[in-house]
């Protein structure tokens, strides 16, 4: 029987449930559940995490069998009484890895991602990063370590991915009676929510339990107000993935002594200089065109998009007889597509050269399959002179990056 990867089908899987959600929402006249620049942004990240995890998930499942077949403290057989222990198992690491993620600069600085969006729906929950995948997989070596065989600890990872999921969204109301034992979109909320009292509240994943021994179980009472309580400013993709790991960076410049150095690293996110960030991205992000504007010509943002999806669809599912020059092509190609689709939305000055960069990567890519690799500068001669014959960048400034102003 042929070979199925089933993991291809998450992406079509995600975008029928986000499309549902988007319906849902209109019809129920909340649309304010939805934020175009946001759920852009929300998606880029997902696609980008999911995109480099092809190339890193081998390595995560070899590593639980390596820790599994040389330094296990037990040999779990498997029964339903495993399988129990071990989503307790899971969900109790969890519970400690996301907290940790929330009282430790280092582990903050990837989770944070997790929480820019001021939005709380299913496109929120794609909001994850590879630095983030790699930090909980250090975690998840616990599972095997104790004994747990490799090939359970993977299936029940699946299981507790999806199910989170299903937590963030604002279209089921409160289900009080689940709360005693589940984590609801309600419970997860509070999570999200910015708020004084629902601050670093509720990190179970799948039960309410371990929060509620440890303190730190809140239940929704008033409307949460979604995101960070010193918000993201930016929709940049990689200013979203790497701001926190400056700002520790700039704090551990600052610092004098080895204990104030060491705290910028994995001390709490709450002391913090607050006058970092904005400090940083007056370097970093001085070439955004002012804030009330938001680009008018979409859908050229939503055929770039549709093309990462796609080509990530089909990457996914071909990724094991593809060649490594076709697997980097692809990569790069999206990756840039993402970087593009960033700076879109803040009309940034170099998405210009991002373009030619992505044009670069294409003809290289063609004339390496057509085995003239020794051509590469053609195309790019021909790009400087059409530049010069036809002033492009001029036309695309005013066709691509039009403005209007947001009510
Ligand atoms: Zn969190
Ligand atoms: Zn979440």
């Amino acid at each position: 029987m042929e070979h199925i990867n089933f993991l291809a089908f998450a992406m079509p899987a995600f975008f029928l449930f986000v499309y549902l959600e988007f319906k849902l929402a209109k019809k129920r006249n909340r649309p304010k559940l939805f934020n175009y620049e946001s759920s852009v942004s929300n998606i880029s990240i997902g696609i980008a995490e999911r995109l480099l995890n092809l190339f890193v998930s081998a390595t995560f499942y070899g590593l639980y069998y390596f820790i599994y077949d040389h330094y296990r403290l037990f040999t779990i057989q498997s029964s339903i009484w495993v399988w129990l222990a071990l989503i307790l198992a899971t969900d109790f690491v969890w519970y400690w890895y996301h907290r940790l993620g929330h009282e430790v600069n280092f582990f903050w600085a990837a989770h944070i991602v997790h929480h820019h969006s001021e939005e709380f729906n299913f496109t929120a929950a794609a909001r994850i990063t590879t630095f983030q995948a790699i930090i909980r997989t250090g975690f998840w070596c616990i599972l095997p370590f104790i004994g747990f065989h490799p090939t359970m600890v993977i299936v029940m990872l699946v299981v507790h991915g999806a199910y989170s999921f299903f937590t963030h969204t604002q279209i089921v109301g409160r289900i009080k009676w689940l709360e005693y034992v589940f984590v609801t979109p309600s419970v997860h909320g509070v999570h999200h929510a910015s708020d004084e009292k629902y601050l670093d509240k509720n990190y179970g994943d799948m039960f309410t339990f371990w929060d509620r021994m440890f303190g730190t179980f809140q239940e929704e009472e008033e409307q949460p107000k979604y995101g960070l309580t010193h918000p993201l400013k930016s929709f940049s993709f990689l200013w979203q993935h790497f701001h926190y790991y400056f700002e520790i960076y700039e704090l551990w410049k600052r610092s004098r002594g080895f204990k104030a150095k060491w705290s910028a690293v994995f001390g709490s996110p709450a002391n913090m200089d607050q006058d970092i960030r904005p400090m940083l991205e007056r370097r970093f992000l001085q070439d955004r065109t002012q804030k009330r504007c938001r680009l008018k010509f979409r859908n050229y943002l939503y055929v770039q998009l549709g093309v990462c999806v796609i080509g990530l669809t089909f990457l996914t599912y071909y990724f094991g007889q593809l060649d490594t020059a076709a697997k980097v092509f692809a990569t790069a190609f999206i990756l840039i597509t993402l970087i593009n689709c960033g700076a879109l939305l803040e009309q940034r000055k170099w998405i210009y050269y991002l373009e030619y960069l992505r044009l670069f990567f294409v003809t290289t890519y063609m004339l390496y399959l057509a085995d003239s690799l020794g051509f590469f500068l053609f195309p790019v001669g021909l790009m400087i002179l059409s530049e010069q014959l036809f002033s492009l960048s001029t036309r695309y400034q005013k066709v691509v990056l039009q403005l209007e102003s947001v009510k």
